[in-house]
């Protein structure tokens, strides 16, 4: 049903569902919560803290103030508590609420508590009925990601309508599927994450989306690899000499697990066959110059290559460290840089270079594959992080029957068996190995107590030129979380420091173009303390940021976590990880003491993780880490081995015909192949290229 449709969405807030992504009721259905916001009692002025975001019930006394300031418009009032307390309460824009909020009437107030003089007060509160508001305590209201003109009372209500007129019939899991590995059925899933009484309903609702995302994930992997093996090659690399005199020509010696996956990746490039590899290695464990070298072994036997990254930024590194080593060692191999940013006659001419063999190995973002791109005869294609190289491509780029190898590598530090799992298409070598000079990151995680000491820890880390990431899991202030937002907290930073020390913002709600821009300033230190969401996670490397401060940690999964404390201590200098724990739960201490202890990604993700998480680890996820929505593979690895084994008997029932273990008849195995076939499809198209 069109999101139209929806009692009170006309065409104007459609268009602000849209910008969500929302077209019809089932975007909004699977348009999950961020987190959960909870209605404590109200309390009294004298018990309230500044910082706190709380509850009061207070008596109007007269007509709200009014001000005007240019265009903005200002209401205010002293309002007084039972005990005669006064606060003060603000909001801009809202001259409505003079003839609203009566005098002698009585409501509650729910914001964050700051000061006002000798006042305490409170900015734009939400105002409740006193009746309305008691309907709210102690159960968990929903928290979306919202866009500008948008709130969050529209949002939830909205919801609330969808599941009331769409008739959900959204499961397709045979109940004895469901049974088995304890799933309720998906439209329950979906309204216990939506409106949960309590954690237990939360966590059943996540059991079952998860392992959705899980299962199709794990069927589209083995699809892949079916699709992919044993393809026999006519670009057969059996020479390498050359390149591994390259190797004896490094600044450094190569670990014992970087000439293991070299290794593999020779045997592969001469075997005859197709390579599908995946190199995965901890952050900073060295994964380009195997790339490097791999590309020069192509290069060497006259074929090309191209490798591919997820940003400009990044591309842009590999471009510039790829031309040193080359000009440093003498090889005559061209390289050229193909992004989005360069204007369409140079685009024009690399096309044409490219086509004829005079460039021989490509580096850029996506536009290396876009239509128009041809090459002359390329034999190998890298890609690294995020992405994988799915069929239709490896088809499109192949020359005359000529399919290209394909080599991923990926900073998602996984034990052997999960990564098998989880790119199920792909020979997998493991750098599990990190080079000896590096200096181990120092962590601690801390509470908000500590901040005033990270500010000064971080300043004395620029005046020794370093530069620091702040982290913050919000991109603007959101009604109803307490979590940090990066535009906010940039300003509040602005106002600590000293103006010298420069400070600014990346998040993705910026054009990749801006986002480039904002790196750049930081690759290059013009930037000192980059405030920033997760997506600073992917593979840039400024080895002279020497400290990381996670805000609203606990939020964050352990494998987002670790993944972004990888921007730093990558150079010589030692390197700091601030973890900011801003709740007060056991288990959210219990998980970031796993970090604290380990800098291993390995390590961590071997870790026996029977913290399952209380609901105050569910929701802000949405890290893009992995390719799914909802699921963490380290802590929900317990779905995840029940959805390889579902995947393990689904294959086995579709080759032996209905042998009845998991369906009751035919027509419902049809039945749910048929739905399940189509969201591999979809799934293989997302995580392909
Ligand atoms: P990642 O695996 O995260 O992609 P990089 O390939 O960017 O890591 O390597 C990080 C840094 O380590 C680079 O500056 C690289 O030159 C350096 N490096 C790679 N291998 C070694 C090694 N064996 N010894 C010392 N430094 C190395
Ligand atoms: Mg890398």
């Amino acid at each position: 049903m069109d999101i139209l449709d929806i009692k009170g969405i006309g065409p104007k807030k459609g268009a602000l569902f849209n910008k969500l992504g929302i077209y019809d009721t089932k975007d909004l259905l699977t348009y999950y919560p961020r987190a959960y916001e909870e209605f404590k009692a109200p309390k009294r002025v004298k018990d309230i803290n500044v910082g706190e975001n709380a509850s009061v019930i207070l008596k109007i006394k007269k007509v709200l103030d009014i001000k005007k300031i240019r265009s903005l418009v200002i209401v205010s009032t002293v309002a007084v508590d039972e005990m005669d307390n006064p606060i003060k309460l603000v909001w801009f824009n809202c001259a409505f609420l003079r003839s609203t909020l009566k005098p002698g009437e009585t409501y509650v107030f729910k914001g964050k508590v700051s000061n006002d003089g000798a006042l305490k007060k409170i900015e734009h509160p939400a105002i409740f009925e006193i009746y309305e508001y008691k309907k709210l305590i102690n159960v968990k209201q929903p928290v979306y990601a919202l866009t500008k003109g948008l709130d969050l009372k529209t949002v939830r209500k909205a919801v609330e309508e969808a599941f009331a007129v769409e008739k959900l019939d959204l499961e397709y899991m045979p109940e004895s599927i469901r049974n088995k590995y304890d799933l309720v059925d998906l439209n329950t899933a979906l309204k216990l994450i939506h409106f949960p009484a309590n954690d237990d309903d939360l966590s059943k609702g996540y059991k079952r989306l998860i392992f959705d995302e899980f299962f199709i994930f794990i069927m589209a992997t083995r699809r892949l690899k079916s699709l992919n093996e044993d393809i026999d090659s006519d670009m057969v690399i059996d020479e390498f000499k050359e390149v591994d005199n390259v190797i004896s020509n490094l600044e450094f010696t190569l670990t014992n697990a970087q000439l293991k996956a070299w290794e593999d990746i020779k045997r592969d490039l001469s075997s005859g066959k197709v390579m599908n590899r995946l190199v995965q290695g901890d952050v900073g464990c060295g994964k380009t110059v195997i790339a490097e070298l791999a590309l020069m072994s192509v290069v060497m036997k006259g074929y090309q290559g191209a490798l591919m990254a997820p940003t400009e930024v990044l591309a842009t590194q590999h471009y510039e460290g790829f031309s040193e080593l080359i000009n440093k060692i003498g090889l005559d191999i061209k390289l050229e840089l193909l992004t989005g940013s360069i204007t369409q006659a140079q685009k024009k001419k690399i096309y044409e270079r490219l086509k004829n063999g005079e460039i021989d190995i490509l580096i850029g973002t996506h536009a290396l594959f876009q239509e128009k791109v041809e090459y002359k005869n390329l034999a190998l294609v890298i890609t690294d992080e995020q992405h994988r190289f799915g069929v239709k491509q490896r088809e499109a780029l192949g020359n005359k029957g000529g399919k290209p190898h394909v080599l991923v590598m990926s900073a998602t530090p996984i034990p052997r068996t999960l990564a098998i799992i989880l790119y199920g298409e792909l020979s997998v070598s493991n750098i599990d190995e990190m080079p000896s000079n590096r200096i181990p990151i120092k962590n601690c995680v801390v509470d908000t107590s500590y901040r005033p000491n990270a500010y000064k820890f971080i300043n004395n880390q620029i005046k020794e030129g370093r530069q620091a990431y702040i982290i913050c899991p919000m991109v603007e202030e959101s009604e109803g979380l307490e979590l940090e937002n990066v535009k906010d907290y940039a300003k509040k930073l602005k106002e600590i420091y000293p103006p010298s020390v420069n400070i600014d913002i990346l998040h993705g709600k910026m054009k990749p173009k801006q986002k480039d821009e904002i790196m750049k300033a930081f690759v290059e230190g013009e930037i000192n303390i980059l405030v920033s969401t997760t997506v600073v996670e992917v593979g840039v490397n400024v080895p002279n940021a020497s400290v990381m401060m996670i805000e609203n940690a606990e939020r964050f999964g352990l494998a987002s976590l670790h993944q972004l404390r990888g921007r730093v201590g990558r150079g010589k200098y030692q390197s700091y990880c601030i973890f900011m724990n801003t709740s007060d739960s056991k288990t959210a201490k219990e998980r970031l003491d796993i970090l604290n202890g380990s800098n291993d990604g390995f390590v961590i993700a071997n870790k026996d993780l029977k913290l399952r998480g209380q609901g105050d680890m569910f929701g802000t996820r949405q890290s893009g880490e992995m390719y799914f929505k909802l699921g963490d593979i380290i802590e929900n690895s317990d779905i995840l081995l029940m959805a390889v084994e579902l995947s393990e008997e689904y294959m086995k029932n579709i080759s032996k015909v209905n042998n009845g273990r998991l369906f009751e008849n035919e027509f419902e195995k049809q039945a749910f192949m048929q739905k399940v076939e189509k969201q591999i499809k979809t799934c293989i198209e997302t995580i392909c290229l």
